[in-house]
């Protein structure tokens, strides 16, 4: 199974992503762990990256890209991959279906994790993550969400693999609506899980 997380920050994309993973037996991709992850290890790329990420604006797309192509490939041959936070721009969406489409690794299913912009924010404070996770930084990457992320969602709207599910439930509870829908997915177009 290849599945996307799409979600503001806080909507809860690494917790579903995390038990959908162990559910279905496929690999859990973050581009936002693995980006904060080169930072701390400073890396050549978490040098080009920090600042982007300490002020919650998004990474260049061929960082982001070649960082993720190797890691999206070998699961999309392994089983599957849950991506969580990429893609997070149509163009991203675009650059990387015609790399995955040369070996018939499309995604499978997209799920909108939907929570409203004041849940968001008492999650993201309550989380304190770090530099990220500061009122202003929060509310500009709350911006960035709205200005390049929602057009994705609009971009991807009425395809039959993409699904909204109500992300203020419990975690749980949102799981099981994730596995259902996919379910039903699967059972409707013949898609393997
Ligand atoms: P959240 O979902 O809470 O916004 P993430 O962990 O997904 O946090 O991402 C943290 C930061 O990493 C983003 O604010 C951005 O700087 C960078 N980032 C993550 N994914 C992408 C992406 N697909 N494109 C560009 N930048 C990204």
């Amino acid at each position: 199974m290849r599945l996307l997380l799409i979600g503001a920050p806080g909507a809860g994309k690494g917790t579903q992503a995390g038990l959908l993973a162990a559910r279905l037996g496929i690999t859990h991709i973050s581009s936002g762990d693995l980006l904060r992850q080169h930072v701390r290890d400073m890396t050549s790329l978490g040098q080009l990256v920090k600042s982007y990420v300490d002020k919650g604006d998004l990474v260049p797309d061929g960082l982001v890209m070649d960082m993720l192509r190797k890691p999206v490939v070998a699961a999309a041959k392994s089983g599957g991959y849950v991506l969580d936070g990429f893609p997070r721009t149509v163009e991203q969406a675009e650059a990387s279906y015609a790399v995955v489409r040369e070996f018939g690794g499309e995604v499978q299913a997209a799920v909108h994790l939907d929570v409203t912009r004041d849940e968001l924010v008492r999650r993201l404070l309550a989380r304190g993550r770090g530099s990220d996770d500061t009122r202003a930084v929060i509310e500009h990457r709350l911006q960035v969400y709205l200005e390049k992320t929602v057009p994705l969602l609009e971009y991807y709207a009425g395809r039959e693999w993409m699904f909204v599910v109500d992300g203020a439930l419990p975690a749980d509870a949102v799981h099981q609506d994730i596995v259902r829908r996919i379910q039903r997915l699967a059972a409707f177009s013949a898609t393997s899980l």
